[in-house]
């Protein structure tokens, strides 16, 4: 028998163990934004470094930070192989509304091939198939194939402040050739998917001020300025009803994607667009006409309005004209380029877009950078032919919309690939009640780790 065939065949034989370990830590509730689970939540920490420890690492530690800690693990186990840095939160979200759960959010109770608990999909069972993958590869062949940092937080529900800080200040302690997530979800269980990039967002609030005082809309209307008509004006003018962002800068900027990518969201073989309106709910989707709806998610950029606050909105009439208002806008932006210099171009398009006679002020609330992994990154060539071994099926590559800073902050400050392989479900429900993680994404997530591990390996050629 190859060593592939009795690693997996370990993971067979020792997956109810895998599971009931599981179940014991997911029991612990480690919700990182409730200050009344901040044992809690060391003992979910203290649990894994155990488990770390049992497993054979050499070296398993607790870091201390100003919020909840962090947890190191590192096996070196030859100078020659590269090195992987494996990160995992083992923090939960809250469990409201907690009668919508059809058993109780921290016991973790089988059902039809599911494993039913907070945190199960997001993130501990995904660790933990990551853990049964280690143990595997130690029991088995008596060593790590590759040298091993694990690097786990306790806030990722709560900021990830703490892990922010630590990945700036200690570059060289986590130096690795290749960095590996299991923290986001497949398209579908028969399709495996890798993501490789993900949008920035720069949020910003828009502060609109007219006349020095409310007025009287009687006395006044006709002459005096509108601080929230001008604002929807200024809005409509920064996009209009084709979805186009009117910020020239922006434009010149996007960058182009490459052209299997092109081909792959052209033909959309995921049928996104009906998925996307049964999703939403809507009979139409919005945006960019020009673009197909996997390019708006993934490298189009945004400019969306979350809110506009201003004048009369209480029960009957007042006739006020409101003396300001206030908008939150935030834009999402492909890989590549700098929040901050866009802010630069947003606030010179406001400015020059903001109807005459009001004071208008744009401040930048918050901004992140997006990320991108080229196709061809080796970490990532190995994480698809091991989803292929196992699911016999060749993934897609997937941009998402969304954020997920830690990948960008690995991304930039360690500058080497981050693979973002993902085991959940769309239908996990993470965040809300009845979270589950599949049992079957369980198994064959830990064979797929476990066979990406040994891909890693210098020496070993690349079979795709
Ligand atoms: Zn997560």
């Amino acid at each position: 028998m190859t060593s592939a065939i009795t690693r997996n065949k370990y993971l067979d034989d020792n997956q109810n163990r895998f599971i009931e370990q599981l179940m014991e830590w997911l029991a612990i509730p480690s919700i990182s934004t409730l200050s009344e689970h901040k044992d809690d939540v060391r003992n979910a920490a203290d649990w894994v470094r155990n488990r770390l420890a049992e497993i054979g690492f050499p070296t398993s530690r607790i870091i201390a930070t100003t919020g909840h800690p962090l947890v190191f693990a590192e096996w070196q186990v030859d100078d020659r192989q590269p090195a992987l840095l494996i990160y995992g939160h083992y923090d939960v979200q809250p469990v409201d509304p907690i009668e919508q759960w059809n058993s109780p959010p921290f016991q973790p109770t089988i059902r039809a091939g599911n494993i039913y608990c907070r945190g199960a999909s997001d993130d501990k069972g995904q660790i933990m198939l990551v853990l049964a993958a280690l143990e595997a590869w130690i029991k088995v062949d008596g060593a790590l194939p590759v040298n091993i940092k694990i690097l786990l937080e306790g806030e990722e529900e709560a900021g990830g402040a703490s892990i922010a800080a630590y990945v700036q200040e200690n570059p060289e302690h986590l130096r690795a050739d290749a960095v590996l997530i299991c923290d986001t979800h497949m398209v579908r269980a028969d399709q495996p998917s890798l993501v490789t990039g993900l949008r920035g967002v720069l949020y910003t609030e828009i502060a609109v001020t007219g006349a020095k005082t409310d007025l009287h809309s009687g006395s006044y209307g006709g002459v005096a300025p509108n601080p929230i008509h001008a604002l929807c004006v200024l809005i409509s003018r920064l996009k209009g009803e084709d979805g186009v962002i009117h910020i020239p800068e922006l434009a010149s900027a996007i960058p182009a994607a490459g052209a299997a990518e092109k081909l792959f969201w052209q033909e959309d073989p995921l049928h996104i667009e009906k998925a996307l309106c049964t999703e939403m709910g809507v009979t139409e989707l919005a945006g960019e006409k020009d673009y197909p709806p996997l390019e708006r998610i993934g490298l189009r950029p945004t400019l969306e309005v979350h809110g506009i606050r201003g004048g009369f909105t209480a029960e009957g009439a007042k006739t006020v004209i409101p003396a300001s208002a206030v908008a939150k806008i935030s834009l999402r932006l492909p890989a590549g380029l700098e929040p901050n210099e866009v802010f630069g171009w947003l606030d010179k398009a406001v400015q020059r877009h903001m109807p005459a006679g009001h004071i208008v002020q744009v401040t930048n609330l918050h901004a992140g950078k997006g990320f991108y992994i080229p196709p061809g990154a080796p970490a990532l060539l190995a994480a698809a032919d091991a989803l292929e071994s196992i699911y016999g099926k060749t993934p897609v590559f997937m941009r998402e919309g969304g954020s997920i800073p830690i990948a960008s902050l690995f991304n930039e400050v360690l500058n080497v690939p981050v693979v973002l392989m993902g085991f959940g479900l769309p239908d996990d429900t993470i965040h809300a009640p009845n979270e589950k993680f599949s049992l079957e994404q369980f198994r064959k997530g830990m064979k797929t780790v476990a066979d990406f591990l040994g891909r890693l390996t210098c020496g070993q050629e690349h079979a795709g």
